[in-house]
């Protein structure tokens, strides 16, 4: 057997899951982030199931992690069968299953599992694919793997797991050298979403994919990509398949060797893919969702956000496959051309997760802004934390000027002060009370909040009305 050795946070994560298991919980989930190497954690859970010949299943959702996952058990001479379509039925105690082949097979398949191993976890919903199957063995104990622990619309697992294990931060991963150090670079956004309505939780992604399918957003990333990072292998996050496709024919035309990879290419092109990025042999991989999960090439140094999203945990995805480490990389770059950083804070950001979804630093007041936690260099884009200058560029922030024993207080006040006018601009903006309580779900204040805005403003108008009329 390979000697396997576990980092000491990965440990740690292992004993709190023993932990977990003895004192009565049936389904725990793990979060750590992309890098964090959740994939050994699971891999070597798995390996000591395998010796007490434990039946262990460990469920994903692609081509591409399953074949991850059965390298992983390989490494570590866990003999396993493979259940996906064009692999025969193996009698080893450990299986590692695709869930769409899985849940087709559930009734003839005659074979228990007693531990479930669910790798990006927070796909599960009770009546979905994954639910199903985690349901028809209610016998089985569970374990949950994600680098998010929430749904696409923000909530949180709670329903699927019964406890929840953080593992380390992507600050302390990147401190550790585990992961790369980011560089963000932000540049004025030229997608209107105005009138892009919410669906589940995120932009209604036919509307999205209207408002994003404009060439001045494509002319601007590839000027950003040229300026900055020209030939660095990237991945580009689109709002569609189509606009992947156009993207990578416009990076193309630019002079750069770049390709789209989507769902309707077979595993075998997209693999190959997936190697070019890797060699070199293309620059610019685009992408509407393909990539965002368990591609996990090294040596990606630029994440290309052309897609704007409402969820946190698409957008912590997304910039996570830049972030591992490779030689001569010394920062992953973020080029965000669409407001995400701003929106869900910088991702080495600390987050509070709870199995009830990220926990709202500050709920006392529905007016309460939320403290800064992205700044943005009006010279160079550099997108960063609060500091008095760029790091990048090492533009001084006006307020710096002011009495130093005051720049702390001074920049909070000025700061809300822009944030505050922001907001009322955004509530001038919106047109109809629909809209209003889009923008309070948004913004996370109570749903009467709404009404109350708009109750006001028609009074207002009416007054104004009688004063004038
Ligand atoms: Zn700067």
């Amino acid at each position: 057997m390979t000697p396997f050795e576990l980092r000491d946070y990965q440990q740690q994560v292992v004993e709190e899951l023993r932990h977990s298991y003895a004192t009565g919980h049936r389904s725990p989930l793990v979060a750590m982030p992309t890098g964090a190497g959740k994939t050994a954690v699971f891999s070597y859970i798995s390996l000591q199931s395998a010796a007490k010949q434990k039946r262990t299943l460990i469920l994903v959702h692609r081509k591409e992690l399953l074949l991850q996952a059965s390298r992983s058990l390989d490494r570590l001479g866990v003999r396993h069968g493979l259940i996906a379509s064009g692999f025969s039925w193996m009698p080893y105690p450990t299986q590692v299953a695709s869930v769409q082949t899985l849940v087709r097979r559930l009734d003839r398949l005659d074979w228990e599992p007693e531990l479930i191993v669910v790798d990006e976890a927070h796909h599960v919903v009770p009546d979905n694919t994954w639910g199903k199957v985690l349901s028809a063995y209610p016998r089985s104990r569970v374990l949950g793997v994600t680098a998010t622990p929430c749904r696409t619309d923000g909530r949180g697992l709670g329903d699927v797991f019964d406890d929840l294990i953080i593992g380390p931060t992507i600050a302390e991963l990147t401190e550790r050298g585990f992961l790369c150090p980011t560089k963000i670079y932000a540049p004025p956004i030229q997608a209107d979403l105005t009138g892009v309505r919410m669906r589940a939780g995120d932009y209604a992604k036919d509307q999205l994919a209207q408002a994003m399918d404009k060439p001045v957003i494509v002319g601007d990333a590839i000027d950003h990509y040229r300026r900055l990072c020209p030939g660095v292998p990237a991945i580009g996050f689109c709002a569609s398949v189509e606009i992947a496709q156009k993207v990578a024919v416009e990076f193309s035309s630019a002079g750069f060797k770049a390709a789209s990879l989507d769902g309707t290419l077979d595993s075998a092109t997209r693999s190959h893919l997936i190697d070019d990025l890797g060699s070199g042999r293309i620059q610019v991989l685009t992408s509407c969702e393909i990539v965002s999960e368990g591609t996990d090439i090294p040596v990606v140094t630029a994440a290309l956000l052309l897609r704007p999203t409402q969820s946190l945990g698409l957008y912590l995805q997304q910039v996570g496959r830049v972030l591992r480490p490779a030689p001569g990389k010394s920062h992953a770059l973020i080029l965000d051309h669409v407001g995400n950083v701003m929106r869900h804070g910088l991702p080495e950001a600390d987050r509070e997760w709870t199995l009830e979804g990220e926990k709202r630093r500050s709920r006392k007041g529905e007016s309460e802004e939320k403290p800064e936690t992205v700044r943005q260099c009006p010279k160079c884009f550099c997108a960063h934390a609060p500091q008095p200058t760029c790091p990048n560029c090492g533009h001084r922030y006006v307020v710096e000027a002011r009495r130093l024993e005051e720049v702390r207080g001074e920049l909070i006040e000025l700061d809300k002060a822009a944030i505050a006018r922001q907001r009322k601009e955004e509530q001038a903006k919106a047109q109809t009370l629909e809209e209003l309580i889009e923008l309070g779900r948004k913004r996370g204040y109570k749903p009467g909040w709404a009404q109350r805005y708009w109750k006001a403003r028609q009074s207002k108008r009416q007054q104004w009305g009688q004063a004038h009329g």
